[in-house]
């Protein structure tokens, strides 16, 4: 779950004394970025990413009101339902899922200075974006002048965000085709995206090059009515989307190479994804985890299971755990709560026991009820020795993280900065002025307990031996 990576602006007036234009008809924004308010609970508990919706309101007080309200729908469940459904639903007046993400998008719009909603504004004034980074909104030039003083700070990269978030859009249609194909160079040179680059340089240049000459790329700009950035510009948000794609199956080779993990297992290994969400399931390009088969050239076959209450209803649900063919890779999601899908699939046998577990931004540090919905599975992976690597945003979160699984007296194997990060900027929606963080920024690997008073018997018997 991760709901942290919110933003979501691309249509933009045309000049900051244009009112608000109307959305272009053609710009869809992608289904993923709209994940940090489209998960819960499917049982009563704690609901996880609810509260991730409704902490927009300590940010900007009405807004999830607003956000309901804009989209037709009554409560959180309702947006829920149709989130989850991914098929057009009759009833709350769109035609498709893309068009409510469309519409979602325009209701996430508030003064980034004085909080104030488009409904709080008096008169004839609307909110203008800024015509730099076009990423943040103003109620009028008062408040856009004393925002300046933050807002300069990340201007720049927000505007980044701003193209990304656009150009995205060619991989959902697939205008934009991630390189594929065997490394040419041996996994152990592959040490982060500067290696991983000069590798695929030659490749990446063709298909870089022909996206960037394509008739969608042209469509892309002038339906949203907005001037092309320049050539060198493209390609590098074309490059940062690419590690934003392939992040998630890279950072999982990471886990299984610094934990150790056989790849060479005859029927196949196993790794489980724990609090998967829609990010990784409602937009699935398997293509995107073919790079674990490049990275691991000789392996017998990877399992790799979603586990999470938000995970899309039409990711593949076949979970089985016959022996898989040498090279293929297996993609399957499991919709629930991890310690109750260990008691029900893994302990039972009917599904392959982990090799390796990875979570993706669990966001346990970030209050309390989110750390209870996760205590019982942090324990399990703890108590039963399963290696696991977990990701988290930015070095505050690192520091945090890392304090709640040394309380817990998990034995920390290695921390740190991801080699293969997402280098695609992120805004915080609530907070739009925040500095954008980046997927899988920092990892942390643990496997088991420590036990300091259990090493130091240890210790003391050998020594008494000697
Ligand atoms: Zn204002
Ligand atoms: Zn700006």
């Amino acid at each position: 779950m991760a709901p942290r990576s919110q933003r979501r602006r691309h249509k933009k007036p045309s000049s900051p004394v244009a009112p608000m234009a109307e959305t272009p008809p053609k710009v869809m924004t992608p289904p993923k970025t709209v994940n940090p308010v489209s998960l819960t609970l499917s049982k009563p508990g704690p609901s996880i990413d609810a509260l991730g919706f409704f902490s927009l309101e300590k940010n900007v007080p009405g807004l999830s009101q607003l956000i309901l309200q804009k989209l037709n729908m009554k409560s959180y469940d309702d947006y829920k339902l149709v989130i989850d459904g991914g098929i057009p639903i009759s009833g709350f007046g769109f035609r498709c899922p893309q068009e409510m993400f469309q519409r979602l998008e325009d209701t996430f719009r508030f003064c980034a200075q004085c909080r104030a909603l488009p409904s709080g504004l008096s008169g004839s004034k609307v909110l203008r974006c800024c015509t730099r980074c076009r990423n943040v909104y103003y109620c009028g030039p008062e408040c856009q002048r004393s925002d300046w003083p933050v807002h300069k700070r990340v201007c720049q990269e927000l505007h980044l965000v701003a193209v990304d978030h656009l150009v995205e859009w060619l991989l959902v249609t697939g205008d934009f085709v991630l390189p594929s194909g065997p490394w040419p160079w041996p996994t152990k040179v592959i040490q982060g995206w500067d290696t991983w680059f000069s590798m695929r340089a030659l490749q990446l240049d063709a298909s870089l090059d022909a996206v960037l000459g394509s008739q969608a790329m042209s469509t892309l700009w002038a339906s949203v009515r907005q001037p092309r950035p320049a050539s060198d510009v493209l390609q590098g948000s074309l490059k940062r989307l690419l590690t934003d794609a392939l992040s998630r199956p890279l950072t999982l080779g990471l886990g299984l190479q610094a934990l150790g993990i056989d790849v060479g297992k005859t029927g196949g290994s196993t790794v489980h994804v724990v609090g998967a969400s829609h990010v990784e399931t409602f937009l699935p390009r398997p293509g995107d985890y073919d790079e674990l088969t490049y990275m691991f050239p000789g392996h017998l076959g990877l399992r790799v299971i979603m586990v999470g209450v938000d995970v899309a209803t039409g990711f593949s649900q076949s979970t089985s755990t016959s022996s898989l063919k040498p090279g293929t890779i297996q993609l399957s999601s499991h919709r629930g709560l991890y310690h109750d899908f260990w008691e029900e699939q893994v302990e039972t046998g009917q599904i392959a026991h982990p090799d390796l577990v990875v979570g993706f931004h669990p966001g346990f540090h970030s209050s309390p009820d989110l750390m209870e919905a996760w205590l019982p599975t942090l324990l399990l992976l703890r108590d039963y020795k399963i290696p696991t690597l977990l990701t988290v945003y930015s070095h505050q979160e690192l520091t945090a993280s890392l304090q709640i699984l040394v309380d817990l007296g998990t034995h920390i194997t290695a921390y740190g900065a991801n080699p293969f990060k997402s280098l695609k900027p992120e805004q915080v929606y609530s907070n739009p002025n925040k500095q954008p963080v980046y997927c899988n920024a920092y990892y942390i690997m643990f496997l088991g307990s420590f036990h300091p008073l259990e090493q130091r018997q240890l210790e003391e018997e050998v020594d008494g031996k000697v």
